[in-house]
């Protein structure tokens, strides 16, 4: 017996039919130094079409990758549908990567054509005679003026006005359709194709209401940039619902954001914590944030005061979990109806756990000697997921990590954690950040986050340094917010931990280095500070 449903494609084109299927209602506003921007998603549906129909002019033939070197912005979201469209494969590099480390990703993808945006040709020029497998560029205009080492490359609106108009033939769903590299905060970043059909159940999977729960009346705006994960599928998910969409360009400032969600009436912002702690500082007020309804939160743990202090605001913090190989969403917090008659301190304490799976995700905790363990949040172990979504492998078949990172069909996150009896995940460290002293682990996520709930700390990181007797001991690194001594941070933390987990020290420095997706670099850390103790 055969099914009689239909075979649409899981595709690109679908979801964008989709966005236009909703009308011109939604915005999608992008800023750049030449101010505010704005179309519908049938106009941008009409652009990405010309590019795709563009693109084969320019030597891409199906499976080529398609470089882009660009912030989020309105021609970065067209690059979105229409390298897709084409049959190409869209691949979004990291502006803030060294200029080796972009010229060894453009080498391993083997780019062969790049859109750079204006003001980033000036940062591109002294790399790009490295780049040898780009044949061509296209510069995306910005207000700025491009680098003279740019002369020769195409204008991206020229490029869309010379090109047809017609909706591009439809792709089949299992084919590539961005190749995403991880932030490379645990290693050398490494490169995630998702096809057609896993980046539109992603995207349909940020409908769910358990999930983002992305509708028709949100107004998004992602933080997080179109080069980290696609900013999370967001502008995928914003076509589906046939939501609105605010690209916020270089300037991700805090005051700036508060500015954004006020003037373009925000509902759901996105991002990884460092966002959300620099925008609290400012204390902004709950008429500020009138109208956004929740931030999504994630890529690091968050501080549970973070959570109060939001809430406080009448803004809602979700926090997710997940990795660029779960494209990247894997699970998120919500309350379940079992556990909404909890105290109202309970409850937001479910949104500092590392959530629940999404519809589509599973989800195992495996002992290092690779038995199963009960959800019971006592058994601790490396967290494996799998689902439509989440990688079976590398881009490339060679790569080493293929063989340490996945296994029957699991991919090993690296991440170590329990999960509890109501599903929720804990996690306790990447394996690489765990403190292993004398033995046994130190958790740097819990010791941070308790630093981080006092008043006088405005960012912890916690490192593991090497100590003769116990292999490794925590050092802390504390931004200050107000004065406070290591005593006063030491007193606050015995009651919360056991007494071998307290810090052997705790340093107090201007900044702490980040990854180049905004997160606590911790490699970079290490190094720096492994001689601490002696200091
Ligand atoms: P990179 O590994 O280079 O940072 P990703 O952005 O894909 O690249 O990061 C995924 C990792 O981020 C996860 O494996 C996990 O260690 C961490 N992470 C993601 N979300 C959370 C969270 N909510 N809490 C703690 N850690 C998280």
């Amino acid at each position: 017996m055969r099914s009689t449903m239909g075979s649409m494609p899981l595709s690109v084109g679908m979801v964008l039919r989709r966005g236009i299927a909703m009308g011109p209602h939604a915005r999608l506003v992008g800023y750049t130094a030449a101010g505010r921007d704005a179309r519908t998603w049938p106009e941008l549906a009409a652009r990405a079409w010309r590019l795709a129909n563009a693109l084969p002019a320019l030597g891409v033939r199906p499976g080529d990758r398609v470089g882009t070197y660009a912030g989020n912005g309105l021609p970065h979201l067209e690059l979105c549908y229409g390298v897709p469209l084409a049959g190409a494969v869209l691949q979004p590099v990291n502006v803030r990567l060294h200029a080796d480390q972009v010229a060894a990703v453009v080498a391993h993808a083997e780019d062969r054509v790049m859109f750079v945006s204006a003001a980033l040709t000036a940062q591109l020029a002294p790399i790009r005679p490295t780049l040898s497998s780009v044949r061509r560029y296209v510069v995306l205009p910005d207000g700025t003026e491009p680098h003279p080492d740019f002369a020769d490359a195409l204008d991206y609106e020229q490029l869309l006005a010379d090109a047809p108009t017609d909706e591009p033939a439809e792709v089949d769903e299992w084919a590539p359709a961005c190749l995403c590299y991880t932030g490379g905060t645990t290693g050398h970043p490494k490169g995630v194709v998702y096809s057609h059909r896993s980046l539109t159940l992603h995207a349909m999977s940020g409908l769910f209401v358990d999930s983002f729960g992305i509708r028709e009346r949100d107004v998004l705006l992602p933080l997080t940039p179109l080069f980290h994960a696609l900013s999370w599928g967001m502008p995928y998910a914003a076509a589906l619902a046939g939501a609105g969409l605010v690209l916020a360009g270089a300037d991700t400032g805090p005051a700036t954001i508060v500015r954004r969600i006020r003037d373009e009436r925000v509902t759901v912002a996105a991002g990884v914590p460092t966002f959300w702690l620099a925008v609290d500082q400012l204390r902004p007020t709950a008429d500020d944030l009138a109208s956004l309804d929740r931030i999504l939160c994630g890529g690091a743990a968050i501080p549970q005061e973070l959570i109060h202090r939001y809430h406080a605001r009448g803004v809602a913090m979700r926090q997710g979990w997940g990795m660029t190989e779960m494209s990247p969403s894997g699970n998120l917090t919500m309350v379940r109806r079992h556990l909404e008659d909890r105290s109202d301190a309970e409850r937001l304490a479910l949104h500092a756990t590392q959530g629940v799976p999404t519809a589509g995700v599973e989800l195992r905790v495996i002992a290092p000697d690779g038995a199963v363990l009960p959800h019971d949040g006592v058994a601790a172990g490396e967290i494996e997921v799998r689902g439509p979504w989440v990688a079976t492998s590398y881009h490339r078949p060679d790569d080493d990590a293929n063989s340490t990172r996945f296994r029957d069909g699991w991919l090993r996150t690296g991440d170590v954690g329990t999960v509890d009896a109501d599903g929720y995940l804990h996690l306790i460290d990447r394996a690489k950040d765990l403190i292993k002293s004398g033995g046994e682990w130190i958790s740097s996520i819990d010791l941070e986050n308790h630093l981080m709930d006092h008043p006088g700390v405005a960012q912890a990181m916690v490192i593991a340094v090497p100590h003769p007797t116990w292999g490794e001991r925590p050092a802390a690194l504390v931004v200050a917010a107000e004065p406070v001594t290591a005593r006063t941070l030491l007193a606050h933390l015995r009651p919360r931990v056991a007494s071998w987990w307290l810090p052997d020290v705790i340093r107090f420095v201007e900044t702490l280095p980040t990854t180049a997706t905004g997160k606590f670099d911790k490699v970079a850390a290490r190094a720096q500070w492994r001689d601490i103790l002696a200091d």
